[in-house]
């Protein structure tokens, strides 16, 4: 027998061999950036040899995820996100804490890559040895996406990162998909002509346990201090997500580095209130059980379509109910005993 490690008897066709588990386990553990980056290639490949190896992977790191803080960043194109996660990185790594910025962009298919694809953004920090800056995975459904950027996360925080900013475009859903896999939500926002609350999903704000309104500089000073105003106006009317932490807004100027202190120690408070009372534990416990309710759903809609047994019925089905011959629920019951009739 050909015993050449690029004939193997596994994968004769692909003449490729996937490294070995527990060596780029050890690597990500020792912080090997190269090592990272390639296991996070696995996780956002959608091949099945790689999804395998991945999950290995991330099986074996699990004991050294959760160490990190974990926060979401959104705001509408144009409002400094990548300004400020800058600044604050660059604040950070001076404090002697290890920075990652991830995204969930699900756009970044069509758009060719909106969010952190392009190259010129966040220079400073990109070359900044105690950062570690990884654009959204492209395509896919939202929940791939997320899916996706919640496993690199895992992967940085057993590389030993200490905080995680995940950032999404304030447009859509991404934003609850980011809410849902971070600590702390921090909407970004700038002050804009007119009534500052307009073009703000009410949605995103309730999302929100930080507001902050960037630009708070030169001419523009004045409209932010207005704008904050009006938000906190608008933040105690809505009901906070949870009684220990009622959402703040804070103002900042990421141009001219300002208020990023400020913003830092909100988290640190949040963080550590989040902590005492247990409902950070709490919070990430029902996150994951979450997320596997998530995967199964996903999984189970991927059976039901590729089922041999169920696609040709399937393709009438839908049919019919679309002229209102069977009704959906019919329909739904029908497949489903199909799928397990066959397993
Ligand atoms: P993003 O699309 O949300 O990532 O926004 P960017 O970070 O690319 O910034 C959009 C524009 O706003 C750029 O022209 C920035 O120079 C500008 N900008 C970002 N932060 C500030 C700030 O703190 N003050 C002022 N005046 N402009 C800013």
């Amino acid at each position: 027998m050909d015993k050449s490690p690029q004939k193997t008897a596994e994968k004769p066709a692909r003449g490729r061999s996937l490294p070995d588990v527990a060596e780029m386990a050890a690597a990500i553990r020792k912080g090997n950036r190269r090592a990272l980056a390639r296991g996070i290639t696995h996780v956002e490949s959608s091949r099945a040899d790689d999804q395998e190896f991945a999950q290995k992977l991330l099986a074996e790191l699990l004991p050294e995820t959760g160490n990190a803080v974990r926060i979401g960043l959104s705001g509408a194109p144009g409002v400094g996100k990548s300004t400020f996660t800058e600044a604050l990185g660059g604040f950070l790594t001076g404090e002697g804490l290890k920075i990652a910025v991830l995204a969930v962009d699900p756009s970044s298919a069509r758009t060719g890559g909106s969010i952190l694809g392009d190259k010129t953004r966040m220079e400073e920090l990109a070359r900044n040895p105690d950062a570690f800056i990884r654009p959204s995975p492209s395509g896919g459904t939202l929940g791939g996406v997320a899916r996706r950027t919640r496993e690199a996360m895992l992967l940085v925080e057993a590389a030993g990162f200490d905080v995680v900013i995940v950032e999404t475009v304030g447009v859509g859903q991404s934003e609850t998909a980011v809410a849902d896999m971070v600590d702390m939500f921090l909407l970004l926002l700038s002050p804009g002509g007119g009534d500052e609350l307009q073009g703000i999903k009410r949605g995103i704000m309730e999302l929100a346990d930080l507001v902050v309104v960037n630009k708070a500089d030169g001419d523009l000073l004045p409209a932010a201090k207005r704008a904050a105003i009006e938000y906190k106006t608008a933040l105690h009317l809505m009901r906070p997500k949870t009684q220990h932490w009622t959402p703040e807004v804070q103002l900042v100027s990421a141009i001219e580095n300002k208020g990023l202190p400020e913003v830092w120690e909100t988290v640190r408070r949040y963080e550590e209130v989040m902590r005492e009372t247990g409902t950070l534990t709490e919070m990430r416990a029902a996150q994951s059980r979450a997320w596997m309710w998530t995967e199964l759903r996903e999984g189970l809609m991927a059976h039901v379509r590729t089922h041999e047994g169920t696609k040709k019925r399937l393709a009438s089905l839908e049919g019919e109910v679309a002229r209102g011959e069977v009704t959906p629920t019919a329909a739904a019951r029908e497949l489903l005993a199909l799928v397990l009739k066959d397993g």
